[in-house]
């Protein structure tokens, strides 16, 4: 079965599927148990062990978050050049101070040219408060023409001087740009969206294919879809998060999850998901929230790629939207709208009577983007 005719079924079987088979067949057999070696894990053939769950840091605004992590034994720990308003690698980086060599760390750059990815380097480096970086991404590569040959040089020769020990691609859409990664070469790790909410069936195949390369992959958006715009009559269960971890770490081929982490409550409700198992209680409430949340969450297919004819970016106006609604944070919401161009950001779905976009997953694609364009335009 070809890819798009497996994403088709999963869309159109999502809505209808009782309980026990939302969840793809290989966390079907996975289920009520958690896989060998779930607290400790290669990070492809890089030689790296990392904890199972690693921790986002993006919007950690607390440094002793990040200090009872590492005494918890999560060891992986992501952060990016933009994120937390330019402030995310500084409080990662006290955070962190004396304990630099406990930890497998990963930053970010969105800089296209090799001048700007040394310049950010340089400047991650700084605010990180470090010699090296053990993971160097080049960050949200969505299409195969943003992974461009100088910033993959330039990655490569901060790799020679020792400012990062390994390269890596962060990517929304797997899909798109696997055959450019795989085709480079260089990547050692990859970071992307996978979670029970946005769907195996359309990501594995590209997850499996990095994984069997000796990439290490990282789960970005785990708990997302559980977290936040809970419709008022609908009590959020406590555990989601601890249950959607779980989920993801049914899949062999990940390598780590990044997680963010607000406080130390939620810290250590998560890293229970590397001791213990999935559970029939925990598929049957991802299974209620996945239909709690269908018209509200958009599952990142990017099957509606390209179909607005005003241009609108859908999935990405999307993911700004729950960045607010479903992680609390207006701001990275509002400073990822500001990125788009000014043309862009200035269509209003309200001036179209009907929207050219039909949600093969149920989202209510132009309500969303009302709100999205109301709140961060
Ligand atoms: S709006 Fe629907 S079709 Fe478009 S990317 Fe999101 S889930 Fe997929
Ligand atoms: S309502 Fe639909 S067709 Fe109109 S601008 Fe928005 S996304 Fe495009």
């Amino acid at each position: 079965m070809g890819f798009d005719s497996s994403r088709r079924n999963f869309l159109q079987a999502g809505l209808a599927l009782p309980a026990a088979g939302f969840i793809n067949a290989y966390h079907r057999e996975a289920a009520v148990r958690a896989p060998a070696g779930a607290a400790y894990r290669a990070l492809g053939k890089t030689g790296l062990k990392v904890s199972g769950v690693g921790s986002g840091v993006g919007i950690t605004p607390d440094p002793n978050v990040i200090a009872r992590a590492i005494d918890l034994g999560v060891n992986y720990f992501d952060t990016a050049r933009g994120y937390g308003a330019g402030k995310s690698e500084e409080i990662t980086g006290a955070a962190l101070k004396g304990k630099r060599s406990k930890v497998v760390l990963a930053s970010k750059t969105d800089a296209r040219t090799r001048a700007d990815v040394f310049k950010d380097m340089d400047a991650s480096l700084k605010a990180l408060g470090t010699d090296y970086v053990d993971i160097w991404h080049l960050h949200s590569r969505d299409t195969p023409d943003t992974i461009t040959d100088e910033a993959v040089e330039a990655c490569e020769m901060l790799k020679k001087q020792g400012k990062t020990r390994f390269m890596g691609v962060s990517a929304h859409d797997i899909n798109a740009v696997v055959d450019t990664i795989l085709k480079i070469g260089k990547f050692n790790v990859v970071q992307t969206t996978y979670s029970y909410a946005i769907g195996a069936p359309f990501r594995s195949a590209a997850i499996s294919r990095l994984h069997n390369a000796g990439i290490g992959v990282v789960a970005m958006k785990v708990i997302i879809a559980v977290a936040g715009f809970v419709p008022r009559e609908v009590k959020l269960p406590n555990e989601g998060p601890l249950a959607a971890i779980k989920w993801v770490l049914l899949n062999p081929a990940i390598s780590t999850t990044v997680p963010y982490t607000k406080n130390i409550a939620e810290l250590e409700m998560n890293v229970r998901a590397m001791t213990e198992p999935y559970t029939a209680q925990d598929e049957k409430m991802l299974f209620v929230r996945n239909q709690e949340i269908r018209p509200l969450y958009c599952r990142m297919c990017y099957e509606c790629k390209g179909q607005c004819p005003k241009g609108v970016p859908v999935t990405d106006e999307l993911r700004f939207l729950a960045y607010n609604d479903f992680g609390g944070n207006l701001l990275q919401a509002q400073e990822n709208f500001r990125l788009l161009p000014k043309e862009i950001r200035d269509v209003r779905c309200s001036d179209c009577s009907s929207c050219a976009i039909h949600c093969p997953n149920g989202v209510d694609v132009r309500s969303r983007l009302i709100r999205a364009q109301t709140l961060l335009g």
